[in-house]
């Protein structure tokens, strides 16, 4: 079967440039694909919904409220065109189909060319970007770095093309982050993860938390995507809203949390935080903070009887504009379906029919059953290199790295702002050892 096939990191090619190559037909279910497909649209439209009025405050959405997509605005876009959480969600998205499983390590890799080389950017190169995730992605090069010295690679290529297997043995830690930055900027992209492992609703939601772990260290930010995972992942299955929205979901779905509870800030949310009738006027805010943005995305969900009308919901509250309609889209495109987004929206949508081939293989290639997906989990490629004792790359977040990336224009200062917050982190085993321990008997340690 032939796959989808993205381009590399320094091809300049364009996402509606990219040759669409289709599942088989008798492979996919079309019930599944309307749900995942409206995910993955809902994302996009709600981030080119809000691109023009990102960062403008409330006052001015009541002046000149969003109805449509618009040319021009905070970033000049034509209308249509997707900002930083598309991009990073189709990077996400390529990574599963391509490595056919969860590849932290190639996840990072593709956010990486979307930073330097704007891969998979609606315009070509990088021009938004949040601080958490733009101090994830430098310590990560750093790493890199070193690692490439360690292996003996000798271009940046190799090193972004090592498996997993090797990144292990390495010692090589992918996630950049620490606990503290609870930004969103890991919930506005994360849908492919649940979209792509719904099949199995515990491993869904366990992923999605990793994802964002990768950038956004902090629990909160980890449990508000695993707590919204659960909710794409429930929808893809057809659950009605009303349970979606209530109280009881966390606890009727609680066997696919797992053993871990919620962090008690998620917990409120689940709790109904959001059900706030005078919205805005009742403390429902629009920032880069990640339970406000939760609570800013369900709350557009509740308050509204069709995909339309919750998406400029999301959008009207100011702020954060894209990346909250774009959270509210992954659930709320899930849970309506594609067929249910307005035709205007998604005729004008940048790369519609990319989006809607991705999630076709984000349907297909996502597999059922959890020894599959541990295979997919471990690339089990056989390295000819040898490695000598593991290098150790837990590096203090607090040092100063140089940045060797070339720097995107400065987005607003109060974008995206990590929290400081002070707590412990978690207990430090990794996430490795973990799903060895709970899904494989035989993988290398
Ligand atoms: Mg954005």
């Amino acid at each position: 079967m032939s796959v989808l096939q993205f381009p590399s990191s320094t091809e300049k090619i364009l996402p509606d440039a990219i040759k669409l190559v289709w599942p088989p037909t008798e492979l996919q279910n079309p019930a599944a694909i309307e749900a995942i497909s409206g995910s993955l649209v809902g994302l996009a439209i709600g981030d080119a919904l809000g691109a023009s009025v990102e960062f403008r405050p409330q006052e001015y959405l009541i002046a000149h409220p969003v109805r449509d997509m618009k040319s021009g605005g905070t970033w000049g876009l034509p209308a249509g065109k997707w900002t930083d959480d598309t991009a990073m969600a189709l990077c996400l998205a390529s990574s599963l189909i391509t490595q056919k499983g969860f590849n932290p390590y190639d996840q990072m890799v593709r956010y990486k060319w979307w930073y330097k080389h704007g891969y998979l950017s609606s315009t070509g190169y990088c021009f938004d970007i949040g601080n958490a995730t733009r101090d994830a992605l430098e310590e990560f090069n750093h790493r890199q770095k070193k690692l490439k010295r360690y292996v003996n690679c000798r271009t940046e290529s190799e090193v972004d093309q090592l498996s997993f297997d090797i990144i292990q043995r390495a010692g090589f830690n992918v996630n950049c982050s620490r606990p503290g930055v609870a930004g969103n900027g890991a919930l506005m992209r994360f849908a492919p993860v649940p979209l792509f492992f719904y099949r199995t609703p515990s491993l869904a939601v366990e992923l999605s938390g990793e994802s964002a772990r990768l950038t956004h260290g902090d629990d909160i930010a980890i449990d508000a995507c695993r707590y919204y995972g659960a909710l794409i992942v429930a929808a893809i299955y057809g659950e009605r809203k009303e349970t979606l929205l209530s109280k009881q979901f966390y606890h009727q779905y609680r066997e696919w949390f797992d053993r871990r509870e919620l962090h008690s800030e998620i917990l409120r949310v689940a709790d109904g935080s959001f059900k706030r009738l005078g919205g805005y006027y009742d403390g429902i805010r629009s920032t880069g903070y990640v339970v406000n943005t939760l609570e800013a995305a369900l709350w557009a969900f509740w308050s509204a009887n069709s995909f339309e009308e919750g998406a400029l919901n999301a959008v009207n509250l100011g702020g954060d504009t894209d990346t909250v309609a774009a959270t509210y889209g992954q659930l709320a495109g899930a849970y309506y379906g594609y067929r249910n987004i307005p035709e205007a929206w998604k005729r004008k949508l940048y790369a519609n029919k990319l989006i809607n081939c991705i999630a076709a293989w984000l349907q297909v290639l996502g597999r059922s059953d959890i020894n599959s997906s541990e295979q997919r989990l471990s690339r089990s490629i056989t390295s000819p290199i040898q490695l000598p004792q593991p290098m150790y790359m837990n590096i203090p977040q607090s040092r100063k790295v140089e940045s060797t990336i070339s720097e995107p224009p400065q987005r607003d200062p109060h974008k995206k702002r990590s929290r400081s917050i002070p707590r412990h982190p978690r207990s430090g085993i990794s996430y490795w050892a973990h799903l060895n321990s709970r899904y494989s008997g035989d993988r290398k340690t």
